[in-house]
């Protein structure tokens, strides 16, 4: 029988498919003996299966009830008893964190009568009924589908400008009253006095709430896959709200913001959790909650060591403090900032706790991405509205909105927006997401605002409390300055700072430090930075030492060359030659296309000659003694003509006028010509070779012409010659044999001996299906995954992500898009293919990757994986594809 349970005693923290994070964690805690209440984990595959029938398997009952049983019996209390009752808290937890987007259930067990026996265990009346209301407002809300604002405003008239605290236990009474009448008013049913079934509904509730808009929106951006499901925590409730010496809190082993080593929490006196995360009172930091309860707070740090000590990381956890005892309700290895990512990587090496390869593991390319944003202008002038918390870095400027649908509408016009609430709550998720920074009024560095923004990488301010937001009026005030919606704000996420205005930005010190060097970068830093710019050095110099992929740029000018070979481009893998043709140059080649006689169109090639031999003697120069892969051209012809329709315009209003231009026409005749319905599938790359004589001739001998002399210069220029969009071993013989000849031709000219890698792209699945056909005719592969992926599928790379992709993201069919990241299981395939059967006929192939997935982060570990030699991306994705290409192989 498959267990669909699991007490916190079994399990531990490498368990998180079966047990979700949280469930994982709790068991790892329990193990180690640290004060964790008991409970028991529902397993994802419960989920799974509940999700997928509709309806829990009923061995899932008997186990719950024979865990419960178990539970009762170690406790000696039983759920919702009338006499010092058990309740539990009914929780979700995923195998991948999603802070906030499922549901949670406190306080599960309560009803009319049980309600008693829990005020006369604790002794407190009012605690007892403040219990229930939660119960009724959570279970409401979260189980029977109740708008919350339900509750709120019922909750609002009674308090009638009361604060909570203020309230009696039999105004809490009174609330709980009106609570339930409501739930039979907008739930059509009573609540349910059963603790058994409180606890059936709020386990399928959390299953439900897998599939939630906003979960499903959080696991898109997130590339979590929708089919895993979450667990569900059942955990012996234990109370933050009994008084003064209770209270409840979050903290982390490090600064997750920053990296700053050394503890860093916030804690709430006589709260429940919820209320921490939710952001509602803005909490004390650690040091004053040493003052106020000196033993738990000595407790927590013990336990934060020990934690820390035993994931080799930083970890967050959640606790509460019952009348002065400590429990500890959750810990996991802790999201973080990515400079605070890189920062505490190297610190855990100094202080010997990991290895240097464990570091390189522990930091991300994307997290590298986000440290090479630009900044604000330390030196520009500025107004400076308000400072808050520096919750999330970065530098975010856009214009002010103020609820979650006016930030989706203005991004979607284009316009960077900055998303100013009191408190952000999960249905603000969309906004977040469109937004370039979030600003919060209210709530702590581990309020949703901040965890979330955090999460996403996105720049974030919290706890502005002198800002006076209000969302109706759409503006917000601190002082005697305020903005409103579609102002221009600011605001900076590494010192909370909040400006009005514009601020100029600056290149970010790693920036720096990859396009000029430690030295530089280090000169004008403050000690924080130099940590991180140090952390980062090491890190990558790592990557660099350990890393078998060599990485490559695709560049096409001297000035990407220079760029590229600055952030460590060991050559070009990609050099597009069609950018060449375009701006003033595009008359050229337009004479070419149109030339009528061989003579006509020699006389116009030869006038392309000297302009191509220019810029390969640039690009070879700058990356001389490294490899340079000029691609011949690729694009269709009529890319370099004018548009159809224009033009059709042209000559119709000029005959009109009867001016009709010879020139004008004649265009017109060959954009007809030329004209293809499927152009990305037409006459294009070594078609285009094999169709236009003394095309590909010009160029390769362009090639030649600059490396002779170069070489004769005694710059060490290294071209290799690459043809496009070959899907046979024939149309590769045919230009292979022009290209050897032209060479030839060249050496003999000038006297020099000549020779240099040809080789082609494989971007068609019958180039890779036939790769070993190919190979007798190519030095080298390079595999063009955006063709790939395009012929592969079947879609139309100009046009899908508009068209369906949201729609496809959504039902699942893909976490993320294949034009992004490379889709292994299908493309990759044909890539596995393709080396396997090149390298079969023809052991030292040279393989790499010009296709944009050479500088994605994941892409780049299949590439290692598969056994390619180098990576080309842009140039500035090159110190990323170094990194990745280090953690692949370690
Ligand atoms: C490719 O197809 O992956 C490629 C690199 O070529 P282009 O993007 O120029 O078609
Ligand atoms: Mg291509």
């Amino acid at each position: 029988m498959t267990d669909w349970v699991f007490d916190f005693v079994h399990g531990d923290k490498d368990s998180k498919d079966l047990l979700g994070g949280k469930g994982a964690n709790l068991a790892e805690m329990t193990r180690l003996g640290l004060p964790v209440p008991p409970g028991f984990t529902i397993t994802t595959e419960a989920c799974r299966a509940y999700l997928a029938d509709g309806v829990e398997p009923s061995a899932l009952r008997v186990q719950v009830t024979m865990a419960l049983r178990r539970l009762e019996n170690q406790l000696g209390r039983r759920l919702g008893d009338v006499v010092d009752p058990l309740l539990v808290s009914v929780r979700s937890g995923a195998k991948f964190s999603m802070p906030g987007m499922m549901e949670t259930v406190l306080n599960v067990g309560l009803n009319d009568y049980s309600v008693a026996g829990l005020a006369e265990a604790a002794n407190d009346e009012r605690f007892a009924w403040d219990s229930y209301r939660r119960l009724l407002q959570m279970f409401g809300r979260t189980v029977l589908g109740v708008d919350p604002e339900v509750f709120d405003h019922a909750f609002s008239s009674l308090k009638d400008g009361r604060a909570d605290t203020d309230l009696s236990a039999d105004d809490l009474r009174e609330a709980v009253q009106r609570f339930k009448d409501l739930i039979v008013e907008h739930a059509d049913r009573e609540f349910p006095q059963d603790p058994r079934e409180q606890l059936d509904m709020s386990m399928r509730a959390v299953f439900d709430s897998w599939n939630t808009p906003r979960a499903r929106i959080y696991r898109r951006r997130e590339r979590i896959p929708h089919d895993l499901g979450t667990a569900v925590n059942v955990c012996a409730m234990v109370f933050g709200n009994l008084g003064e010496t209770s209270g409840t809190g979050v903290c982390f082993t490090r600064d997750p913001a920053s990296g700053r080593s050394g503890v860093y929490g916030d804690y709430l006196p006589n709260a429940q959790g919820e209320d921490v995360v939710a952001g509602i009172r803005t909490p004390l930091a650690l040091d004053e909650f040493d003052k106020l309860d000196p033993t738990s707070s000595q407790q927590l740090r013990t336990a934060m060591r020990r934690l820390e000590t035993h994931y080799r990381d930083l970890c967050d956890i959640e606790f509460t403090v019952e009348r002065g005892k400590l429990w500890l309700l959750q810990t996991r290895v802790g999201k973080r900032t990515p400079a605070a990512a890189f920062r505490i990587a190297a610190q855990l090496v100094d202080e010997q706790l990991i290895t240097l390869d464990e570091a390189l593991s522990r930091v991300t390319g994307q997290q590298f991405v986000q440290l090479m944003f630009p900044q604000f202008d330390p030196k520009a002038p500025r107004e400076l509205v308000t400072t808050g918390l520096a919750a999330s870095p970065g530098a975010a400027a856009g214009r002010a909105v103020f609820d979650s649908a006016a930030a989706v509408e203005w991004a979607a016009r284009g316009e960077p927006v900055i998303l100013v609430r009191r408190e952000t709550n999960p249905d603000d998720l969309e906004g977040m997401i469109a937004a370039a920074g979030v600003l919060t009024a209210r709530g702590g560095k581990t309020s949703h605002a901040a965890v979330v923004a955090r999460g996403m990488g996105r720049t974030c301010v919290c706890g502005a409390e002198e800002l006076d937001v209000d969302p109706v009026a759409r503006k917000a005030r601190a002082g005697q300055l305020s903005f409103a919606e579609g102002d221009r704000i600011a605001i900076d996420g590494s010192t909370g700072a909040v400006f009005l205005g514009e601020v100029p930005v600056v290149d970010s010190p790693v920036s720096r430090y990859l396009a000029e060097g430690l030295e530089v970068a280090l000169s004008e830093a403050d000690d924080e930075t130099a940590e991180l710019v140090r952390a980062v050095d090491r890190l990558l110099t790592h990557a660099d030492e350990v890393r078998r992929l060599k990485v490559r740029a695709n560049a096409d000018s001297g000035e990407d060359a220079r760029r590229a070979r600055a952030l460590g481009a060991e050559g070009i893998g990609l050099c597009r030659t069609e950018h060449m043709f375009l701006g003033d140059r595009r008359g050229l080649i337009e004479k070419v296309i149109l030339a009528e006689t061989a003579d006509e169109r020699d006389t116009a090639l030869s006038m392309l000659l000297p302009v191509q031999r220019a810029d390969f003697l640039e690009l070879l120069t700058e990356m001389a003694g490294l490899p340079v892969t000029i691609r011949l051209l690729d694009p269709p012809l009529h890319e370099f003509l004018p548009d159809r329709a224009d033009l059709l315009v042209k000559v119709a209003r000029a005959e009109e006028r009867g001016e009709s231009s010879a020139v004008d026409s004649k265009l017109l005749a060959a954009v007809e010509r030329l004209h293809e319905s499927n152009p990305m599938l037409g006459l294009r790359g070594v078609r285009l070779g094999l169709v236009v004589p003394g095309l590909f001739k010009l160029q390769v001998r362009a090639v030649a012409e600059a490396t002779a002399e170069l070489r004769a210069n005694g710059v060490d220029a290294r071209p290799e010659i690459m043809v496009p969009l070959v899907g046979s071993a024939m149309e590769l013989h045919l230009i292979r044999q022009e290209i050897v000849e032209v060479v030839a031709e060249v050496a003999a000219e000038q006297g020099v001996e000549l020779t240099f890698p040809i080789g082609t792209m494989i971007e068609l699945p019958r180039a890779a299906l036939t790769a070993d056909r190919i190979a007798e005719e190519a030095e080298f592969f390079s595999f063009g995954t955006n063709d790939l992926t395009q012929t592969t599928w079947g879609f139309s790379r100009d046009d899908v992500e508009a068209a369906f992709f949201a729609t496809y993201l959504d039902k699942g069919v893909f976490t993320v898009s294949p034009f992004e990241t490379l889709d292994e299981i299908g493309v990759g395939q044909l890539i596995e293919i393709a080396v396997e059967r090149g390298r079969g006929k023809r052991p030292d192939l040279h393989l790499g990757v010009c296709g944009e997935h050479g500088g994605d982060p994941v892409s780049v570990h299949f590439f290692h994986r598969v056994g390619l030699d180098y990576v080309s991306c842009s140039p500035f994705r090159v110190p990323v594809a170094r990194l990745e290409a280090g953690r692949a192989a370690i």
